[in-house]
């Protein structure tokens, strides 16, 4: 490993904080300097992970009308994307999600709901009934993308057999309020600690490519260094028309591993998924994001836009020589 970088790995794997001066050379990282931060990722990643990888998917179960405005999302009432409409969806579909998820390899199933959250009632009484199933007729980890969430909900979530809590803070405090302005960042802060609270694991991460700072990248990685969640989904913005981010320019191939990497580092013990746009901001550098410290990816389609063909992506797992738990 190379001499500059094996420092860092080392202080990544004992569990010392990298800091923000670190965080950044690794984001201007070019070139052979670039790949060497790469390998210690991988490195890391191999030591708490081995070569194994978990795929995981998910189900749009309830589709656009959401009153919130978050600038990147095509389900928002606000913007004017055309994204399909509809109800939550019966338990017999998201049951059978589950079941299309687990013979695709995935080892988690994400239940997503759009709204600013779901209210008791009919709605929430069909996902207790939907994760019961889940438990009983599979073997795949139910999680659910809720929105903001009381102490109740997360505990009768839990008794119903739910194991994870999926909650993308989005993007850094400090940029938050020119990506949404209908609720509060601490809302988001708060869903999170209250999932953890009722033993749920948490799911929490971020969407990379909607104008913020690489300050802003790193701020984001050490908030949820500070919130201690379990795994990271990365997600890299793929501009929606009708959005207010319609025009905005993807990130590079590099830009998506650089942020990957600084991850690993932040994030050494964490699973770090990357998840919507990986098809269209890392085109042909896809199987790198193992090679940059990744120890998951999600397969099929994704909120409102389509994955790859899943043939596609199997084959690129066989080819990237990973190990998928199941
Ligand atoms: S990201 Fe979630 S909360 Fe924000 S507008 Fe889209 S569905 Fe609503």
């Amino acid at each position: 490993m190379n001499e500059k970088v094996k420092p860092l790995v080392a202080k990544s794997i004992r569990g010392d904080e990298i800091t923000i001066d670190e965080s950044r050379r690794i984001l201007h990282a070019k070139g052979a300097e670039l790949t060497a931060y790469m390998a210690g990722a991988h490195g890391i990643k191999e030591h708490y992970f081995a070569d194994r990888v978990d795929l995981c998917s998910i189900i749009n179960a309830k589709s656009g009308h959401c009153p919130e405005n978050c600038s990147f999302c095509a389900q928002s009432l606000h913007h004017q994307a055309e994204v399909p409409i509809y109800p939550l969806r019966s338990v017999d579909e998201i049951v059978l999600g589950a079941m299309q998820a687990q013979r695709n390899g995935s080892h988690c199933y994400g239940i997503v709901t759009s709204g600013t959250r779901i209210k008791p009632g009919d709605e929430f009484s069909t996902l207790l009934s939907a994760l019961r199933r889940i438990n009983r007729e599979t073997t795949i980890a139910p999680s659910v993308s809720l929105g903001i969430l009381d102490a109740e909900s997360a505990k009768a979530l839990f008794k119903a057999g739910c194991k994870t809590y999926h909650h993308n803070l989005e993007t850094a405090r400090s940029y938050f309020p020119q990506i949404c302005t209908t609720h509060d960042y601490q809302e988001d802060i708060e869903t999170i600690i209250c999932a953890k609270k009722a033993g749920l694991k948490t799911c929490c991460g971020g969407i990379f490519g909607l104008g913020e700072s690489i300050e802003q990248r790193i701020e984001l990685g050490m908030i949820l260094r500070e919130l201690d969640v379990d795994s990271v989904p990365l997600n890299f913005l793929s501009p929606v028309a009708g959005t207010p981010l319609q025009d905005a320019k993807m990130l590079s191939p590099m830009d998506c591993l650089r942020i990957i990497c600084l991850y690993r580092y932040l994030l050494p013990d964490k699973h770090i998924t990357v998840c919507g746009g990986r098809e269209k901001n890392l085109g042909e550098f896809q199987s790198a994001i193992f090679m940059a410290g990744a120890s998951g990816m999600m397969i099929g389609n994704y909120l409102t836009t389509s994955g790859r063909n899943h043939a596609v992506d199997e084959q690129m797992l066989i080819n990237a020589e990973v190990t998928i738990n199941v």
